[in-house]
Parts: C-alpha cells; sequence; structure tokens
C-alpha cells in the first residue's frame, strides 16, 4: 500500500497535518505508538483560541490572566478581551487525532526507525513494517528521530507536577534570569513546574523538553518539519500548541500544492518565516535574561498600565509578532527605571 503522505507522530502538529491532508482528499497515514504522555502545562493561548475557536470537552478552566513575579515583586495582567483556556492536554490530544481519522487518516501504533528519500518517493521504517509514501512530514517532537533528519536539538529542561491545591483563574509564571517556573490552574489541582537551561531542575515530577527556537532548514525534498520537531515555540513563554498546529496545516498545503506541481517543498520555510516571526521575542527573552532588566519589567508591569498593556499584548497578540518600534518603547520604558534607585533589593 502506497500514500500520498506519512505524518510521523500525533501530537498537535501531526494530527493538524493529516487532518488537512486527508480533508483535501490525499491518503494520509499517521505512525505513532502513542506509549508515553505529553508532559505540558496545557494552557491554550489567545492566539490559538482566535484562530481555532475552543471546544468545551477537553478544558478545564478558563482564565482571566497572566501574574508574573521576581522574586517578590508581583505584577497581574488581566486581559481586558482576550480569552485563554487550561486544557486537559491528553484529551486535546486525543481530540485532535480523531478529527484527522474522522476525516480520512489511517494510524498505525509503531515506532518510525528510519527514513529514506529514495527518488520520487520516500521509505519509511517502523518497528514492525516498511512503507512508501511520496511525502512524509517529521512532527515527532523532540526526539532521537526528529534529531536524525535536522529536528531540534537545543532545548530548554522542564520539570512538571501534579498539586492538589485549590486552582484559582490566572497562569502564574515566576521569572529569574535562565529559569522559568509555573503555575497551570487546572479544574481541581494545579500543575506546578520549573524550567532550565542548565539541566533538568532538581525537583520531583515528570520530564520535558521545550525547544529553544527553530531549526535553520525545515525541508528536504522529501519532507518537512512542523511543530517541536522544527522548533516552532515562543521563545518567551514556551508557546508551542499554537504554532505546531499552524505549522502542521501549512506543511500539509505545502504538500498538497507541492503535488499538484505548484511548488516545491523549499517554499515551506518561506511561509512559516512569514507567518512565525520570533525575533522580537527572542529580543524581549534575551533583555530579561539580566536580572536588573528582568526587575524592572517585572516592577513596571506592577506599576505602570501602559507598560501593563504592552504586556497584555504580547502574551495576547495575534502571532505576536513585535515590531521593531514596539521594542524601542520597551527599552525606553524600561530605561526610565533603575532598580538601583528603588527603596531596597527585592527578596527572593
Ligand atoms: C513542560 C512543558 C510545558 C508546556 N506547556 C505548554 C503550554 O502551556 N502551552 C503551549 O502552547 N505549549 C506548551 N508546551 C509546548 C507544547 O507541549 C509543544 O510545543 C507541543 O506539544 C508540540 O507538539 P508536536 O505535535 O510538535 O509534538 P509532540 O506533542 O511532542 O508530539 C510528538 C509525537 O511524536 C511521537 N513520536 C516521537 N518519536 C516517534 C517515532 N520515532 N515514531 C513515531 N512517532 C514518534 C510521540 O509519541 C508524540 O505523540 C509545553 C512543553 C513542555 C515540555
Amino acid at each position: 500500500m502506497k500514500y500520498d503522505c506519512i505524518v510521523i507522530g500525533a501530537g498537535p502538529a501531526g494530527s493538524a497535518s493529516a487532518l488537512k491532508l486527508s480533508s483535501l482528499g490525499y491518503k494520509t497515514l499517521i505512525i505513532d505508538p502513542r506509549d508515553t504522555k505529553k508532559v505540558c502545562a496545557g494552557i491554550l493561548t489567545a492566539q490559538y483560541v482566535k484562530r481555532y475557536g475552543i471546544n468545551h470537552d477537553f478544558v478545564e478552566k478558563e482564565l482571566k490572566g497572566t501574574r508574573i513575579s521576581f522574586c517578590d515583586i508581583h505584577a497581574q495582567i488581566s486581559y481586558r478581551k482576550a480569552v485563554e483556556y487550561s486544557i486537559n492536554r491528553e484529551s486535546f490530544d486525543l481530540f485532535n487525532l480523531n478529527e484527522a481519522l474522522i476525516d480520512g487518516s489511517e494510524l498505525r501504533k509503531e515506532r518510525v526507525s528510519s527514513i529514506e528519500e529514495k527518488g520520487a518517493h520516500i521509505m519509511i521504517r517502523t518497528n514492525k513494517e516498511s512503507i512508501t509514501a511520496d511525502y512524509a512530514i517529521i512532527a515527532s517532537g523532540i526526539s532521537d528521530l526528529s534529531k536524525l533528519y535536522g529536528g531540534t536539538r537545543k532545548c530548554a529542561f522542564c520539570v512538571q507536577q501534579k498539586k492538589y491545591v485549590e486552582p484559582d483563574n490566572y497562569y502564574e509564571i515566576d521569572l529569574q534570569p535562565g529559569v522559568y517556573s509555573w503555575v497551570a490552574p487546572k479544574k481541581n489541582h494545579v500543575l506546578t513546574g520549573s524550567s532550565s537551561l542548565a539541566g533538568f531542575p532538581d525537583i520531583p515530577g515528570e520530564k520535558g523538553l521545550i525547544p529553544l527556537g527553530p531549526v535553520k532548514k525545515t525541508f528536504s525534498k522529501r519532507f518537512l518539519l512542523a511543530g517541536d520537531a522544527a522548533g516552532f515555540v515562543s521563545p518567551f513563554e514556551g508557546e508551542g500548541l499554537y504554532y505546531s498546529r499552524r505549522s502542521g496545516e501549512i506543511a500539509a498545503q505545502i504538500l498538497s500544492d507541492a503535488m499538484s506541481g505548484k511548488n516545491t517543498l523549499n517554499d515551506y520555510q518561506v511561509r512559516w518565516k512569514k507567518e512565525f516571526d520570533f525575533s522580537g521575542l527572542t529580543m524581549i527573552s534575551y533583555l530579561i535574561s539580566d536580572r536588573r532588566i528582568l526587575e524592572a519589567f517585572v516592577r513596571l508591569t506592577r506599576d505602570s498600565e501602559e507598560f501593563n498593556n504592552f504586556v497584555e499584548n504580547i502574551l495576547t497578540g495575534e502571532n505576536k509578532k513585535i515590531k521593531i518600534q514596539e521594542i524601542g518603547l520597551l527599552i525606553k520604558m524600561l530605561s526610565k527605571i533603575n532598580p538601583f534607585n528603588t527603596a531596597r533589593s527585592p527578596q527572593c
């Protein structure tokens, strides 16, 4: 049996690309052993909700905003319009996969071990068989397989655990240079986690990895990389669900156009770069990796309405593209506050 496309991985990127391909009439196979649970805080951001809406089957909580803190400086950003949701990640993945299967994609619960481009075809080997297709989408997250074919290598290390404490309706982020901790409220518990660039934090919990930005090349002659495999995660707060789903769709559209002779796979790189511009967010992350700037950032979010609105726009904006003028404004506002001039140092 030969397929038009094989999608490797049934996370948000894989399911979105399979759904798009099968809805366009292509014979699509998803391969994923589905033997591990994804570690994730499960926050669906405003940009996700604006584009895709929300299905309440997997919602745990509607969120009113985000609290950020640095040591004992706490700021609250209450969203004026946007709505974010805290979801059950397992149900979310299952829902998305089912959508693709209902639309005609097939699923094999196998593990892919290698991918070989052979002239006009691609050969996928799993732990059970070899399968041929015209094209493949590698949506296997941060995995050994993705790494073998040009996928993400640089990651932040995360540990997350479930705690039975009363949840409220704000997502909480505690920032320290190079370290980031969170509390994600669920229906009757919270998920607390911590991420670090210097190895897994030494706390109990489940381990996960977050990519640190897109890989240089996301296409080959016969395959495309999507989602975490390609490193599509916001460098500001680690949002990946929107970029996974959207990149899966873009990859599927590019393959469809290639199959009808309208473009080549190189166009994928051009297309996602037009939509995902991480440069502004990378710049902000770089700025707040400095302790004094981070302190000023959180203090201003707490004390200045204008700055609070600016941070709200970063968190809830469409495509999170930040204009160079906005970075200029940010630096100007930050330079007005000198943490050394404040009455006392923050207590950490
Ligand atoms: C601790 C943590 C918290 C996070 N919190 C958030 C959040 O709150 N909001 C947000 O937007 N993002 C969050 N993210 C990021 C988000 O989880 C990812 O960006 C997203 O899951 C990526 O989706 P994906 O489909 O690319 O990959 P994945 O979801 O990782 O799916 C990859 C799939 O590939 C399969 N696979 C792997 N190897 C093979 C193989 N050899 N053969 C076949 N299949 C294979 C796996 O079984 C898996 O099902 C978080 C990440 C972490 C680690």
